[in-house]
């Protein structure tokens, strides 16, 4: 479906959860949040029947998110559930990592398109610093094993064939030296290895991102690198690109690319083609919009003590699509994340574990 600005309106971002198993300094506060009550947060057959709905209305890819999907029971069954949901052509996992290499066997069994990872520094130090894992480091060991399992995930999901893409957010003075090294995994592996401006939602706005123009400076004393694309790569031949924002950049002798999200700097409203469920169920059509409509009561049907649903009834299902297509509707034309940086309050009620990046 299009949205009133012309746009194809063809990816969901689905949490399923909000909590997580790290304490990223610029995602979650030091000691956790509270935690949304259980009986709030949609069944995986909830999920799947809402999904359903959605690619009625022209949804076609589906990326799991969280807070970390991999803490969820049962997430592979749930990805299996959604490769077999009619008019989905994608299901895609973003993760940290941590417990990747347990679940990859069955992420690959359930059909797993591809999978993001999100890693800001090879540094256990560093890493210790960002995640905050175990929230309390006494010296550099724990973080380095955790490191070391993600990196070994990462390794095993390239080689059996999954579509790879590392994530790292570039934060002046936490992990700038951090940005060649990440690149560097792109040199001897088949992966995108992504760099995303910092957006000011929430614990963010208290630190200071690197804009693309910084991040492509740190990455060019790494090798000569050209474009390959103009953060549109429908049209490039590459089975690791994807449909994503980023602008992405090769060099020779590399076997991955480099991909820039210039959320702020650049933007890409003018394309965005997605819209965000959280794991209680409000839809939300754009990260920095305060607008959030709830789904759940519509798919339970006012039973709010999360019943098992595997279809949802006609009568209910329409209310649902009128709802979802009014949120298409409104789907405002640009985030307004305005002063590019150092916006300190004017998101700070939304967060990343809650909408899920
Ligand atoms: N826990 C999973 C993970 O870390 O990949 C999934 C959820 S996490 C919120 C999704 C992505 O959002 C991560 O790559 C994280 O680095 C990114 N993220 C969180 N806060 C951000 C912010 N303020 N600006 C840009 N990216 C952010
Ligand atoms: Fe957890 Fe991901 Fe947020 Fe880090 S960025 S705290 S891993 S949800």
């Amino acid at each position: 479906m299009r949205d009133s600005f012309g746009r194809e309106i063809d990816y969901l971002r689905v949490s399923v959860t909000d909590r997580c198993n790290l304490r990223c300094i610029y995602c979650m506060p030091p000691d956790g949040v509270e935690w949304k009550p259980h009986a709030g947060i949609l069944s995986f057959e909830e999920l799947t029947a809402l999904c359903a709905v959605f690619a009625e209305l022209g949804i076609r890819k589906v990326k799991v998110t969280g807070g970390e999907p991999l803490v969820r029971r049962g997430l592979p069954s749930f990805i299996a559930a959604l490769k077999r949901t009619a008019g989905i052509e994608q299901v895609t996992l973003t993760t940290n990592g941590l417990l990747l290499g347990e679940h990859l066997p069955a992420l690959l069994d359930a059909g797993l398109d591809a999978v993001n990872i999100s890693l800001d520094t090879l540094d256990p130090v560093t890493f210790g610093r960002i995640t905050r894992y175990p929230y309390h480091t006494e010296n550099g060991a724990p973080a380095n094993k955790a490191l070391e399992q993600i990196l070994s995930a990462l390794r095993s999901a390239s080689s059996a064939g999954l579509r790879v893409k590392v994530n790292c957010v570039p934060i002046a003075g936490v992990n700038e030296e951090d940005i060649l090294p990440l690149a560097a995994l792109a040199r001897e592996l088949p992966i995108a290895v992504r760099f995303i401006e910092l957006m000011p939602l929430g614990r963010a706005a208290s630190f200071e991102g690197l804009n693309a123009l910084e991040i492509l400076s740190r990455i060019s004393e790494g090798g000569v690198f050209a474009p390959i694309n103009n953060g549109d790569s429908s049209g490039v031949e590459n089975r690791v690109l994807g449909n994503g924002p980023a602008v992405y950049y090769a060099a020779h002798g590399w076997q991955g690319q480099i991909g820039i999200i210039a959320a702020i700097s650049r933007g890409f409203c003018e394309r965005c083609n997605r819209l965000r469920l959280s794991a209680d169920g409000y839809l939300s059509p754009c990260l920095s919009s305060a607008s959030k409509t709830p789904l759940r009561a519509l798919v339970r049907g006012g039973d709010e003590r999360g019943l098992p649903v595997s279809r949802i009834p006609a009568a209910r299902k329409d209310a649902i699509l009128e709802t979802i297509r009014a949120v298409i509707f409104a789907k405002p034309q640009s985030h307004s994340f305005s002063g590019i940086y150092n916006i300190k309050t004017e998101h700070s009620d939304k967060t990343m574990w809650n909408i899920g990046g």
